[in-house]
């Protein structure tokens, strides 16, 4: 049984007719057009983003909009109208849609806020640091869809905010002081909500400082609102060698819109990561997981990190155990190809950084050397070195 194939896609036939449906309704619920759809601008406007207008769009129930209003008072939501379209409303566990409406899972408060203990590791402006020789800017706190299983949903708050000047240039100051620091990756919140003026500014500062050899931008639009990537933004990103990291979770996120917003990027010279969630319900699946993976290879993202999920407040229900993400792992050895599979990291709480986990019963060692297991789970051995 091909068990991938029932693994839903963006391209299919049934994810187009649900896009193309569930968009029709919202153009002509905002009277708009075709051209307002493909403008990034227009998206952002146009989120839906209260309880009451989902009920326009969907079927869903009273106490269901009563239970999202209750959670967005404690928890933002936005969606984008692309993002938004790609719901199948006729599956209660449509990844789209999990990863997107609040649940009323997210009323239990276990977890903590800050898990990774980002507020102790800054030592300036709004700088992130865990490591000597790479850093994080936090430029806006704003993001084109509020993902219900972000890490950093304590800085979302109720509205969208960049990061002012002074702590912008408080943190270039720190980079140019610190001749350790190699790496810098530009986030947020979403990277690429800041203009190309903005990120034009920033991006021609740090790379005046001759230590800094490696820009990164940490961005979802590719897989949120891709209509934001155009020639102008690859230009500006190839130009300052700007290498992209992004997060699709789920194989009907690579939609062609998305594909065409990762081959601007990618022509113009732009190198595309991907960085994973582990996600329950929505990705925990060692086919998802394998298809997603094969997806991105193909069309020319290259599958980089599978994070294993952080203990973040009111996120628990997406909690998946260690052992599910090994066994994903020890599935996708030698049945895809190695260019798809991403590295399984734990990220230590307290910020004390990654752990890359691998499955540990292909290799134990005896007195002689060591055995390993093939994919196929055939025993060869291989003895230490006289
Ligand atoms: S795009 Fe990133 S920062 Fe924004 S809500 Fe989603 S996971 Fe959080």
């Amino acid at each position: 049984m091909n068990h991938k194939a029932n693994i839903r896609i963006g391209f299919s036939e049934f994810s187009r007719k649900i896009y193309s449906e569930n968009k029709n309704k919202v153009l002509n619920e905002l009277n708009a057009s075709e051209n307002d759809w493909n403008d990034y601008k227009w998206q952002l406007k146009n989120r839906i983003s209260d309880a009451e207008e989902l009920l326009k769009y969907t079927n869903l129930t009273r106490e269901e909009c009563e239970n999202i209003r209750k959670i967005s008072e404690k928890y933002r939501f936005a969606i984008t109208p692309y993002y938004f379209s790609l719901i199948d409303f006729d599956n209660p566990k449509c990844p789209i849609k999990l990863q997107s409406v609040p649940s009323v899972e997210e009323l239990d408060d276990k977890g903590q806020l800050d898990p990774m203990n980002e507020e102790q590791s800054n030592p300036s402006g709004k700088i992130t640091r865990r490591y000597p020789n790479k850093l994080i800017i936090n430029v806006t706190n704003a993001c084109p869809m509020y993902c219900r299983h972000c890490q950093r949903r304590r800085l979302i708050g109720n509205f969208d905010k960049n990061t002012s000047k002074k702590y912008i240039d408080e943190s270039i100051d720190f980079i140019r002081d610190h001749e350790t620091i190699r790496e810098v990756l530009v986030t947020g919140g979403d990277a690429l909500l800041l203009s190309n003026n903005q990120l034009e500014n920033i991006f021609n500062e740090l790379s005046q400082i001759d230590h800094v050899e490696v820009l990164r931008v940490g961005t979802r639009t590719l897989a949120t609102l891709p209509f934001r990537i155009d020639d102008e933004l690859a230009v500006l990103l190839r130009k300052y060698k700007v290498n992209v990291s992004t997060q699709f979770n789920h194989a009907c996120e690579i939609t062609p819109e998305a594909v065409k917003a990762v081959d601007t990027l990618v022509d113009h010279g732009v190198l595309v990561r991907n960085q994973m969630v582990l996600l329950h319900n929505i990705n925990d699946n060692k086919y998802c997981i394998q298809k997603t993976n094969e997806e991105l290879h193909k069309y020319r993202v290259i599958p980089y990190y599978l994070f294993h999920p952080k203990d973040v407040k009111s996120t628990q229900h997406f909690d998946v155990d260690i052992s599910k993400g090994l066994e994903i792992m020890k599935h996708l050895e030698g049945r895809t190809s190695g260019m798809c599979k991403p590295t399984y990291v734990y990220n230590s709480p307290g910020g004390l950084g990654k752990v890359p986990l691998v499955p540990m019963e292909n290799i134990v060692s005896d007195e002689n050397g060591y055995v390993f297991t093939t994919w196929e789970n055939k025993i060869i051995r291989k003895d230490f070195k006289k």
